[in-house]
């Protein structure tokens, strides 16, 4: 249906982001396809290899599953820091990187977490790392016919943590000023092992901060080793000035 739509085609997950864009004058559909009862995408599997997340699970589902919580509390974290509970009752993860804002707020927690996008289109299945489906903001580099059919996380080594923060000017129901991501490995001394930052609404897509990670690698995070992280980290945004907060500020 997708790859045969004459005009615009959207996908249908949560709908929190579209229905609010339907509302504009210049919205214009050929087709709209609501995804939540295809079989499968709305369940989170565990498999030998991790968590299987269906495209249409909402992110409220994300919080009351254990073991992926276990596993991976950053980015249930950043999921659940989403609007408040009547939107993370609808809202998926697969929406808000599709939606591709740079101040997504699961974005940067995927993007350490080194998630896969499984991709379902018209020449079979694709796995991508999810920092590659954004390409600016609002477009994505899906082809036309193309649809996330899930997102995969890695199953963890032991002494391993990940966790999401974002700054907003008010408590709640806010987007992002700053979001930073951190995914960590530590051997059982503490010193880090491997390491993952990421950065959201600080440049035009996610920021993946290969420095910041290695100013953190071999260390038991010691201030100046957290120094140098921070600077690593400002060298690499690139933000624009808008309501929200300055260029500097950022
Ligand atoms: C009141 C309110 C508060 C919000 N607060 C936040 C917040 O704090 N942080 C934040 O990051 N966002 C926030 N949002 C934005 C929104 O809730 C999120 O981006 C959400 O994750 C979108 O998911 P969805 O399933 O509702 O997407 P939808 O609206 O269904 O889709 C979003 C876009 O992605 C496309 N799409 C959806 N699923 C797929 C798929 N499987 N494959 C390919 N394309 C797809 C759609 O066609 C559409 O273009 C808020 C929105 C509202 C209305």
């Amino acid at each position: 249906m997708l790859l045969e739509a004459k005009g615009k085609a959207f996908i249908l997950a949560g709908g929190t982001d579209l229905l609010v864009r339907s509302k504009s004058d210049d919205f214009e559909a050929d087709i709209i396809v609501d995804i939540k009862s295809i079989e499968g995408f709305g369940t989170v599997r565990e498999t030998a290899e991790g968590f299987s997340i269906g495209a249409a699970v909402p992110c409220a589902d994300l919080g009351t599953h254990a073991a992926l919580k276990a596993a991976w509390p950053g980015v249930v974290e950043a999921a659940n820091l989403i609007g408040s509970d009547q939107i993370q009752s609808r809202c998926t993860m697969a929406g808000n990187l599709c939606n591709a804002s740079p101040a997504a707020d699961s974005v940067p927690a995927l993007v350490a977490a080194g998630a896969q996008a499984v991709i379902a289109g018209p020449d079979g299945s694709r796995a991508v790392p999810v920092e590659d489906v954004p390409v600016g903001p609002g477009r994505t580099s899906l082809t036309k016919g193309e649809i996330i059919e899930a997102i995969t996380l890695d199953a963890r080594p032991a002494h391993s943590g990940d966790a999401y923060l974002r700054f907003i000017p008010r408590t709640e129901m806010d987007i992002a000023v700053v979001g930073a991501a951190v995914n960590l490995t530590m051997d059982a001394s503490g010193t880090v092992q491997s390491a993952r930052v990421a950065l959201g609404a600080v440049a035009p897509t996610v920021v993946l901060v290969e420095a910041a990670a290695q100013a953190i690698i071999g260390t038991k995070l010691e201030d100046a080793a957290l120094e140098k992280l921070a600077e690593a980290c400002s060298a690499a945004c690139r933000p624009i000035d808008d309501k929200r907060g300055t260029v500097q500020f950022r």
